[in-house]
């Protein structure tokens, strides 16, 4: 891959400087501060923002029981390269997977929308309340781009559902100044990242996509583009 140019090199400088500002505003004007990492590329570039910056920020991930090997395999690795960070894993609550595959399947999100959003209300939503509790900032790695229902979003906005400011760093990153940090910075990433998974989220319902499809389209590929969120962050209309 060819070096930064000098120009090109300027504009990240730019990017970085105005993400850590914002992580270090987070921090101190809506503290305590959470980021949540999924172990997806841009939350790869927060985590590692975070350990350089030592920012005074939680950090918890979200372990939905569903998730692919190699995110398992980077959260291990993440585990090792950056050992002044604790990343607190939040699990579902076992008896209310235990309910919903009893009713309904242990595959059943595939049925319906109803019943895909009941699972990730379970195994992500529910277990995302609990680690977001007492937060008064959540720092997520949403970028406009990345589907037609992030094209909105503000580098911060206050989360009416979970009662906290939003804070979304790399709102105004492409996916080009992404890799160009993970590159000047050595981030680790998932592997799938290589097999062309831009968003990966749990095992069942991501898959890869074509270089001209939407980044989000591998997400619940069998519903329609608009119902393609988990409840972790939808719309928010008037804002
Ligand atoms: S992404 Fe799929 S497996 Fe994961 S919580 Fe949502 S419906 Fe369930």
């Amino acid at each position: 891959m060819a070096a930064e140019s000098a120009v090109a090199a300027t504009a990240l400088d730019r990017l970085i400087a105005d993400a850590e500002a914002l992580i270090d505003q987070a921090a101190r004007a809506h503290a305590p501060a959470a980021l949540a990492c999924s172990f997806g590329a841009e939350d790869m570039v927060l985590l590692d923002i975070v350990a350089r910056t030592k920012s005074p920020v939680a950090v918890f991930t979200l372990d939905t029981g569903r998730l692919p090997q190699e995110t398992y395999d980077l959260m291990q690795t993440a585990r090792s390269q950056y050992r002044g960070l604790t990343i607190e894993t939040y699990f579902p609550k076992a008896e209310s997977v235990e309910a919903y595959v009893r009713a309904n399947g242990v595959n059943g999100f595939y049925d319906s929308v109803v019943l895909r959003e009941r699972c990730c209300g379970v195994r992500k939503i529910e277990p995302l309340k609990r680690a977001l509790a007492g937060k008064k900032s959540w720092i997520t790695g949403l970028r406009r781009e990345q589907s037609a229902t992030r094209s909105a979003i503000a580098p911060i906005e206050w989360d009416v559902a979970n009662g906290l400011q939003k804070v979304s760093p790399l709102a105004e990153w492409s996916n080009e100044d992404v890799w160009a940090y993970v590159k000047r910075f050595d981030v680790p990433t998932n592997a799938l990242h290589r097999k062309g998974y831009p968003s990966i989220g749990c095992a069942p319902c991501t898959r890869a996509v074509e270089p001209h499809e939407d980044p989000r389209a591998g997400r619940w590929w069998w519903e329609n583009a608009d119902t393609r969120e988990c409840g972790l962050h939808p719309r928010q209309h008037g804002k």
